[in-house]
């Protein structure tokens, strides 16, 4: 058995920060109480922060004009539901907001967003299995089909507590710490980005001679993908570097996907494209590709590929703005995608603090963004 490393303060103090921010919940469109905590910890570290109209989260710290500027962004928001229908007999329906895995849905505890202090714990039922039937054992329940029973017996008690038409509902908060440094739970896509930024701002605000850099926390990635554009456009950067999940392929059930190891280092998307209606994706800068592979040479890190169709970020719609932006995607490796327990490993997360602090100091000014000095 391989010994598991000695936490460092920097991986200590990002697995405490990620799972305080895996338990706060932030359905999209409903992210204020993770806002509120991340620009605590950012004012923390002496950054001003500002909020514009869909809710991103913007803190700058400026640095030598001559460099080119960069936006470093993670989301904020976590997909889950809205209440669509409040029966009479006090069970409630549910519309998808994101992209919700059905076949794990069964038997899961919710918690419906009232308020701070005020929210409600409900569980998903699952059907009687005594009075399941043969035909009934395999199949998955389609989300309109789905039953919320919070114990209310009636609607107008099911209202009296606050819950109402399109009351956020989100899988019950939870961290688990697991054997090796990895941690499970809710929302590790992408409150593991948000801790990663957090600790690299802590890291560059330390620092001079670097480049102005803009921390976005950014909303709705997983309803429709668009706020970080909106703060692109007004930020206007030279790069963006957006920080999530990259697909873990090392489970038996996901090998012929990929080669991307939890726990093996960070990672970069050199290719993504979602092809079920949005037609978009992104193929990074070649400029930042090769930033990217000589900051992971010069402090050792492994740096991790991705090319996969059926993934899309935020960055396919940041690389639009203004002129155009130079964008990549990093990430740490993460499994069981949109469940309610993802996994990621703490040295990942490490390691891509570590990667893009790195890159972003070797943002020098001259720094060419011409493709036509990359792409031989
Ligand atoms: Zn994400």
């Amino acid at each position: 058995m391989t010994p598991v490393p000695a936490a460092t303060p920097l991986r200590e103090r990002l697995g405490s920060l990620t799972a305080a921010l895996m338990t706060i919940p932030g359905l999209s469109g409903h992210e204020g109480r993770v806002r509120r905590r991340l620009a605590t910890e950012m004012q923390a570290l002496g950054l001003a922060t500002k909020t514009d109209k869909v809710g991103n989260l913007i803190a700058t710290a400026p640095g030598e004009g001559d460099r080119p500027t960069v936006m470093l962004f993670a989301h904020m928001d976590q997909l889950g539901f809205v209440v669509r229908k409040i029966e009479a007999s006090g069970i409630i329906r549910l519309e998808r907001l994101g992209g919700v895995p059905e076949r794990a849905l069964a038997s899961q505890e919710v918690l419906i967003c009232v308020a701070e202090g005020r929210d409600i714990r409900a569980v998903i039922a699952n059907k009687s299995h005594h009075a399941t039937s043969p035909e009934e054992k395999y199949r998955v329940l389609p989300y309109q089909e789905i039953m919320v029973d919070a114990g209310f017996s009636s609607a107008e008690a099911v209202i009296a507590a606050g819950i109402d038409i399109d009351s956020a509902v989100v899988y019950a908060p939870k961290a688990i710490a697991l054997a090796g440094g990895r941690l499970a739970g809710t929302a590790v896509d992408d409150r593991a980005g948000c801790a990663v930024i957090v600790e690299a701002a802590r890291h560059l605000v330390a620092t001079s001679n670097r480049p102005t850099v803009h921390f976005v926390f950014s909303t709705q990635e997983e309803f429709n993908l668009r706020g970080a554009l909106l703060a692109a456009q007004a930020l206007a950067p030279d790069i963006a570097i957006q920080l999530d999940l990259m697909l873990a392929t090392d489970t038996p059930d996901m090998q012929a996907r990929g080669d991307v190891g939890l726990g093996t280092g960070p990672a970069m998307s050199l290719y993504s494209f979602h092809g079920r209606g949005t037609l978009n994706g992104t193929m990074p800068h070649p400029a930042l590709v090769a930033l990217l592979q000589e900051s992971a040479r010069s402090e050792q890190l492994t740096l991790q590929r991705s090319a996969q169709v059926g993934v899309l970020t935020d960055s396919s719609y940041v690389q639009l703005a203004h002129h155009g932006v130079a964008a990549i995607d990093l990430g740490f490796p993460c499994r069981y995608t949109h469940s309610s327990l993802e996994m990621c490993d703490l040295a990942d997360l490490e390691g891509l603090v570590k990667l893009v602090v790195a890159a972003i100091l070797r943002l020098k000014a001259g720094f060419s963004l011409d493709r036509d000095d990359y792409e031989r």
